[in-house]
């Protein structure tokens, strides 16, 4: 990752290396942002020079993908309307004399509870319902799967992972991104079978992927999906 000040604003960028181009790429992506893609050889000094060059691209681009994410789905903080398990659901604020916040989801509407001058916000504690929905339906895919490939897994935690939505350590621990809830639940069984897979691959050979396939037959539907959408859900 490199810094550089554009007209004074931060412009960080990741560096790739490739072996077939002889040219010095610049491109926009969803997941990484900007990404400047070297000929192998090149050294890395050259890169402020070429952002400098073309600074008008690269700071339109930066701009056009702050705002793509800015509008994309799912803000807590000035929306009323999550996407929970791939549908669109309704949250529903109720002020009561109650001790603490209780949250319910009723048909298409997660109804929040919650004490009169609460000075909690409503943003967390949603995001803390969600988190326990989270272990609860990782829990119990992650059962399911282990049990058809009859393996032993150890404890299974939320996280809020940046880059990844499931990990596997190699105590056979599994961690899962909580913001998988907001995906259809087919995404979410993607990738606890991936993780599951995993035991008995610890790759992604052929043999990983083979494997998936027996599981899921039509997961990579489910990966481009996350592929697609992927960002959005790490609002
Ligand atoms: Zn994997």
């Amino acid at each position: 990752m490199k810094t550089i000040i554009l007209n004074g604003k931060k412009v960080s960028c990741t560096v790739k290396r490739s072996a077939k181009s002889s040219a010095i790429w610049l491109k926009m992506e969803d997941e990484n942002g900007l990404v400047v893609i070297l000929p192998k050889g090149r050294k890395s000094t050259i890169i402020p020079r070429i952002l400098k060059q073309n600074k008008d691209w690269v700071l339109k681009m930066i701009k056009l993908r702050e705002e793509k994410l800015k509008s994309a789905l799912p803000s807590l903080e000035n929306s009323k309307v999550i996407v929970y398990r791939g549908r669109k659901v309704n949250i529903k604020v109720k002020n009561v004399a109650c001790p603490k916040p209780k949250v319910r989801l009723i048909n298409n509407s997660i109804k929040v509870v919650m004490p009169k001058n609460s000075e909690e916000n409503l943003s967390d504690i949603v995001t803390n319902w969600l988190k326990e929905r989270a272990l609860l339906f990782f829990s119990r895919r992650v059962e399911y799967f282990a049990g058809k490939l009859n393996v032993k897994f150890g404890t299974i935690s939320i996280k809020d992972q940046k880059t990844r939505w499931g990990s596997l350590s190699s105590k056979g621990n599994l961690s899962f991104n909580w913001r998988l809830l907001f995906a259809p639940p087919e995404v979410l069984d993607y990738v606890v079978a991936h993780e599951v897979c995993h035991f008995k691959h610890y790759d992604h050979s052929d043999r990983f992927w083979r494997l998936l396939k027996k599981i899921i037959p039509n997961y990579e539907k489910y990966r481009e999906w996350l592929q697609e959408n992927g960002v959005l859900l790490k609002m």
